[in-house]
């Protein structure tokens, strides 16, 4: 064999994860059937609390995934989410467009979130979703460091668009199917139908032998 130069490095997994999660981390315990329902931007004490009761009411974890600044405020509702089994991920500290941010902004609005969590909660988050879901290398090493995988969405519900009750009924629905992640929200508007909504579908797919659960991370 002739021409073929050597490597100059040795190929292997990059020091942190470049891409979010984009379906529920592999777990063969949960079976084909698991799905996971997200929550972004709350908590907000004028909707979470019904979201809370509702999969309460159906015995399903879920994920929220929250901004600082909004559980600063409602931290007796992040205990809920905890109480309950939830998983409570960050969201960054004010929604901005991390991409658009110098490194160490990134570092606050992460790591000022993650405190409030953890002060609260006794443990910081295992998980963390940027908002618009625009990442940035910067933020996959920044959430690597502070311990976080990124995971992202395969469903939109596209809620905050308020576009009716039975259309995200009917989003979630169609986009039903194994390891799929839905994105909701909780807070940022008026969240009616988004709580409406979950009240519908849940039972929905339950019925249809989904079960809605959360990834573990150890
Ligand atoms: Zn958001």
């Amino acid at each position: 064999m002739t021409g073929q130069a050597p490597p100059r490095f040795r190929p292997g997994p990059p020091p942190v994860r470049i891409r979010p999660f984009e379906e529920m981390p592999e777990m063969p315990e949960l079976g084909p059937e698991a799905m996971v329902l997200t929550f972004d931007d709350g908590p907000d004490p004028l909707y979470t609390p019904d979201i809370l009761t509702t999969l309460r009411r159906y015995e399903v974890r879920a994920m929220f995934f929250v901004c600082g600044e909004m559980a600063d405020g409602n931290r007796d509702l992040l205990r809920e989410m905890a109480d309950d089994g939830h998983v409570v991920g960050n969201h960054s500290w004010s929604h901005p467009l991390i991409p658009s941010l110098p490194r160490s902004r990134i570092r606050d609005e992460l790591g000022s979130t993650s405190e409030v969590i953890e002060e609260t909660l006794g443990e910081p988050p295992l998980w963390y979703r940027a908002p618009y879901g625009a990442w940035n290398r910067n933020s996959f090493e920044i959430g690597a460091a502070m311990g976080m995988e990124p995971m992202a969405w395969t469903v939109d519900s596209l809620d905050w668009t308020t576009p009716g009750t039975d259309t995200i009924v009917r989003r979630v629905a169609a986009g039903a199917g194994p390891g799929v992640i839905v994105l909701s929200h909780d807070a940022g508007g008026d969240r009616s139908q988004s709580v409406a909504a979950l009240r519908r579908y849940l039972p929905a797919l339950i019925e249809e032998g989904y079960r809605p659960t959360v990834p573990h991370r150890t």
